[in-house]
């Protein structure tokens, strides 16, 4: 794939589907309907993503309309659960879709229908082969099926034994109605496929009124052309199946004829987007749901603090085409960074607290200081109480006062030192405890140096960050990495379960905040000065316990 490249994002990638579209226009096509058709059986991922930004952004670019249609025809492995996600899925993306949503359920009357129309024409008919026989009547790739016994029944018969299969009379797998296609095809997918199984399932939408079910293949594409879908997009997996799509078209009384268009699927490396493999990573405890911040999944990312323009911006910079790719985790990555750098708060949180006296700063003062919510941005300003303790991070300080300036932007014993948006102040002294661990830094700060240099040449090592230890508030903060540490986690030997990165989570709970941060809103982004982009958790923060995930650090680490 061309997209390796994060520079590349001001160009349009290239997007055929949008090439058929302009062409199908200059031929008259008037109005553009597409559909996005999640089977509610998981969480939507970051792929699922990409069919959404492309299903609903096609429609969005050519003033069409697109649906969010259940394909629930398969109730065993279906929850509500996972149809109210995906709903909030869609919409947390920015994205509203044409009506009321649909089911794929709410036209199963009309397929029933329409299977007795095949019936009626000699297309259809229910076979009673066990599937161990009919997998052998299937035949292979290279060798052609043969016919079932069961294929010359008669119109009444199949009719009345159709009636009798949903009406519950006959056990699962003892028949199963199929289409009177080809056993000769070398397209498998037109071997006489399967149009309805009997499944004594209780389903999320229609209750217990069914006991046989559609096949995906015998429900898609009258779903699509029951709804007026110009442009049915789906990935690459379906293009044998494209043949069957269109055979029902023709041979049913459909009110349109929507086409099927495939295109590759979206994989990124160090995850994983398979459903299956997503739901055992929840199921055997993984990770903590499927909204762990580690987990691909929408409301994994979401939870984790990206942004959905990011999410949009990331999908949208990818090419559409005809062939499947994988694309590197830094440039998703890059796309988050560069949303959070430009509309993330900024903010200090001290995640290994040192104990910082201002000897020179009288106790029980506060001085409310003042700093910037954004360099740039004309995002307002924020206060910050200035007082006598304050809290440094144990990484900033160093004991020895011999270490290269230009290197090392630490506070050493003699040397200055700028705290953010606040003094210029020098270390003068540190206690030790009974075991010769340091527990207090004592410095004195340069009156006057609030937004002002120092006096008389003194320039200040770097700039740190501090919070206040008697107004700032203590908090929780998780920090969260790739959730794999190899590229192709499902890929080479054993199982892709060894390859979880043991260092993809960990929780500090004696972190200290500016004290304005516990009422922010969940779900709000920050840029810990130094530490990274964090984000107040969607559930789990409030002032009384404030919880922040750390979304992304400031840099690429991985990069090789
Ligand atoms: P399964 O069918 O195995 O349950 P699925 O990932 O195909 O899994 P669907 O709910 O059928 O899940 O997917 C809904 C839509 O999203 C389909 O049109 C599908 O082609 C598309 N889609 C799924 N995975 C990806 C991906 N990795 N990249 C792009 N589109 C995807
Ligand atoms: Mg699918």
């Amino acid at each position: 794939m061309s997209n390796n490249d994060a520079s590349n994002t001001v160009k349009q990638p290239t997007n055929f589907i949008h090439q058929v579209i302009e062409q199908d226009q200059q031929q008259g096509l008037e109005k553009v309907v597409t559909r996005f058709p999640p089977e509610p059986n998981g969480y939507l991922h970051i792929g699922h993503a990409k069919s959404i930004c492309l299903n609903f952004g096609t429609a969005e670019k050519y003033n069409g309309e697109c649906n969010l249609r259940f394909d629930d025809t398969n109730p065993g492995k279906e929850e509500q659960e996972y149809v109210d996600a995906i709903m909030d899925d869609v919409r947390w993306l920015g994205f509203s879709w044409a009506g009321e949503v649909r089911y794929a359920s709410d036209y199963f009357d009309t397929f029933y229908a329409w299977a007795q129309h095949l019936i009626k024409a000699g297309k259809a008919y229910v076979c009673d082969l066990s599937p161990e026989q009919a997998s052998e009547y299937r035949g292979w790739a290279t060798e052609p099926g043969k016919n079932s016994p069961f294929r010359e029944r008669s119109a009444e018969e199949n009719l009345d034994l159709l009636e009798r299969m949903k009406n519950g009379e006959f056990d699962e797998g003892s028949r199963v109605l199929r289409a009177k296609i080809d056993m000769a095809s070398p397209n498998m997918n037109l071997r006489d496929p399967i149009l309805y199984r009997i499944r004594k399932q209780n389903h999320h939408q229609t209750g217990d009124k069914w006991c046989i079910y559609p096949s995906y293949d015998f429900a898609h594409g009258q779903e699509d052309a029951i709804e007026g879908v110009t442009h049915s997009i789906c990935t690459l997996e379906f293009a044998d199946h494209r043949p069957l799509y269109e055979w029902f078209i023709e041979n049913l009384p459909v009110p349109s004829t929507p086409r099927q268009y495939e295109f590759g699927r979206l994989n990124i490396n160090y995850t994983v987007t398979s459903k299956r493999k997503l739901k055992q990573l929840v199921d055997e405890g993984h990770v903590s749901g499927w909204d762990d911040p580690r987990m691909p999944t929408i409301q994994g990312m979401r939870r984790r603090g990206y942004s959905p323009q990011a999410v949009r911006n990331f999908c949208d910079s990818l090419a559409v085409a005809k062939t499947d790719g994988t694309v590197d985790m830094a440039q998703f990555e890059f796309f988050i960074r560069e949303d959070l750098n430009d509309n993330a708060a900024r903010a200090m949180c001290v995640m290994n607290p040192l104990k910082l006296i201002i000897t020179n700063f009288p106790e029980g003062e506060v001085e409310m200081l003042s700093a910037p919510v954004h360099p740039q941005k004309e995002m307002g300003s924020r206060e910050l109480p200035f007082t006598r303790e304050l809290y440094i991070d144990r990484a900033d300080f160093s004991e020895d006062s011999t270490l290269s300036r230009k290197k090392f932007r630490l506070l050493v014993p003699g040397d200055y030192m700028r705290l953010r948006s606040a003094y210029v102040i020098k270390a003068d002294e540190v206690v030790k405890d009974a075991a010769g661990e340091i527990i207090e830094v004592h410095a004195s700060l340069l009156p006057g140096t609030v937004g002002e240099n120092p006096e008389g040449g003194i320039k200040p090592r770097g700039v740190m960050h501090w919070v206040s230890a008697t107004e700032g508030k203590q908090a929780k903060v998780r920090i969260y990495d790739r959730l794999f540490n190899v590229e192709s986690p499902d890929k080479g030997e054993g199982d892709f379960l060894n390859n979880i990165n043991p260092d993809s989570f960990r929780e500090i709970d004696n972190c200290w905040v500016e004290p304005g941060l516990i009422n922010a809103a969940p779900e709000t982004a920050f840029q810990f000065e130094r530490e990274g982009y964090f984000v107040a958790d969607r559930y789990q923060h409030t002032p009384e316990t404030p919880v922040f995930n750390k979304t992304i650090g400031l840099r690429d680490t991985w990069k090789k």
